[in-house]
């Protein structure tokens, strides 16, 4: 495939799942564990007569995310019907937010900053709204094969904060750095567990060489978003590279297929007939209410990144991967505070926990509970009680099993238990040790075989003293 130039903007959703209700009603905002439609009304079905009230914690929520991204809120904001015809929302309009056709969003511009290896990105935002979830659709099978739907309401009239981004991102990869920062952002913030499922749900645009640009539709993780807007741009390059012409399209990721695809009508914007929502006045943004959630604003990933690195001696890489992940960055924290040498321990969660959390499937909230044993693992192999290598492979059996084995093999430190390991290896191998005399990698083998011995907790340097006492002894 040829190069292309990328531009890929992003519509971040993220259900404020700190709300205890929903964003027009008082049914319960927490539908997961609930029977389908139990957790609905008249207000949320949207039956005649029905009048929203609105939330007014939601709307303090979403200004604390439109502070952290710069975000400058209007003074007066409305909410505005956009229709469509679709099972998702019963009233066939949801209550959303317009920025156009004197429309105004609660906040609108500013930037979020990442980092891309050494280097810092900064992606313009262009709006942030607040609007109602819709219903969860779900497919028997898999978005192309379902010939059926079910609908379960509980999610509808949900609140979610819609972030916008202007068209500033370069490439997929980039595009799943940027909503990992995001969701670390809402983390921090409280607004959002991004861990339940369903609770950050990305629309992705992207075009190639300036062409038209192409939707794709609710996309559920960082990692999905990457993986579908990949198969999208070798799509359309494809259509490129044969002369073809792109058009302007929604397409659906298909997460069990892992295609993108073509909706089964078309939906155009005048279709949705944005009009003022009637039933609910303008708000006025008071700026003692700003003034106040400023002032009470947490720590953020990139003050804590700041911090990171003046209080623990961190690099800027290792500040930046360790925030980008606020469970990441607490267990981190508990481990320094717990005693571990900070810069080392930041290897070790980069580098090892990391990796064995993806190998086990887990995320890095699985880690909170197994972080005390983390700690353990990484404390001997400081206090040289065993080796990096026994280290790692304690660490990959906590990660994937759950759990430390029984018996964490006790370190062999007794100089005297050593020289007889020593000896023992040099009796079982006497070839060997007769190479020793002139050759380091026979040397090497010797000090293996007594290593194995002490399955790995003594300290090589200290075995290599003691064999090469033995091979001057003679
Ligand atoms: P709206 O959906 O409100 O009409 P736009 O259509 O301008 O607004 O943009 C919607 C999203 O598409 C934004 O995230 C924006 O960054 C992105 N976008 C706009 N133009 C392009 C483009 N040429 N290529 C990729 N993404 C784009
Ligand atoms: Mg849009
Ligand atoms: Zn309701």
């Amino acid at each position: 495939m040829n190069e292309h130039k990328v531009m890929i903007g992003l519509e971040v959703h993220a259900q404020l799942t700190s709300l205890k209700s929903k964003l027009f009603c008082s049914c319960p905002a927490d539908y997961r564990e609930l029977q389908p439609n139990t957790a609905v009304c008249d207000v949320c079905l949207g039956l005649p007569g029905s009048l929203p009230r609105l939330n007014g914690r939601a709307v303090e929520e979403v200004l604390k995310i439109a502070l952290a991204l710069h975000s400058k809120p209007a003074e007066k904001t409305l909410f505005y019907r956009k229709h469509y015809f679709y099972p998702d929302m019963a009233k066939n309009f949801q209550i959303s937010q317009y920025d156009r056709g004197g429309g105004v969003t609660i906040a609108s511009g500013g930037y979020m900053d990442f980092n891309l290896g050494q280097d810092v990105k900064r992606v313009r935002i262009r709006r942030v709204q607040l609007e109602e979830d819709v219903a969860k659709i779900v497919y028997p099978s898999s978005l192309m094969t379902s010939d059926y739907v079910l609908v379960d309401y509980n999610r509808a009239g949900v609140a979610l904060c819609e972030m916008v981004t202007e068209p500033d991102i370069s490439s997929p990869r980039e595009a799943r750095l940027f909503i990992e920062k995001y969701s670390s952002i809402l983390e921090h913030l409280g607004v959002t567990d991004t861990d339940l499922e369903g609770s950050l749900r990305v629309d992705a645009n992207v075009s190639i060489d300036g062409g038209e640009r192409v939707e794709l539709k609710n996309i559920n993780s960082p990692k999905d978003v990457e993986k579908a807007l990949n198969y999208e741009v070798q799509r359309q390059a494809m259509i490129v590279e044969r002369g073809g012409k792109i058009e302007m399209q929604t397409r659906h990721w298909d997460e069990v297929n892992k295609v993108t695809v073509a909706p089964r009508f078309k939906e155009e914007e005048e279709d949705y007939r944005y009009f003022p929502e009637p039933d609910l006045p303008p708000i006025r943004i008071d700026p003692n209410t700003l003034k106040r959630l400023a002032a009470q604003l947490p720590e953020l990933p990139d003050q804590r990144a700041e911090r990171f690195i003046r209080q623990y001696g961190l690099t800027a890489y290792q500040a930046s991967v360790l925030v980008s992940d606020k469970h990441l960055a607490d267990c981190y924290e508990r481990s320094v505070q717990a005693g571990l040498k900070a810069g080392d321990a930041a290897d070790w969660f980069m580098n090892e926990v990391l990796g064995d959390l993806s190998d086990a499937k887990k995320g890095t909230k699985d880690l909170i509970a197994l972080t005390d044993d983390v700690i353990k693992v990484v404390e001997m192999v400081q206090r040289n009680e065993i080796t990096g290598k026994m280290g790692k492979r304690l660490l990959k059996q906590l990660i994937i099993g759950g759990r430390l084995p029984e018996e964490v093999p006790r370190p062999i430190r007794d100089e005297e238990t050593l020289r007889q390991l020593v000896a023992e290896v040099i009796r079982d191998n006497p070839d060997v040790y007769e190479k020793a005399k002139t050759d380091p990698n026979a040397i090497n083998f010797l000090i293996g075989q007594v290593m194995k011995k002490t399955r790995g907790t003594a300290d090589p340097q200290k075995i290599l003293d003691l064999v090469r006492a033995a091979l001057s002894a003679v």
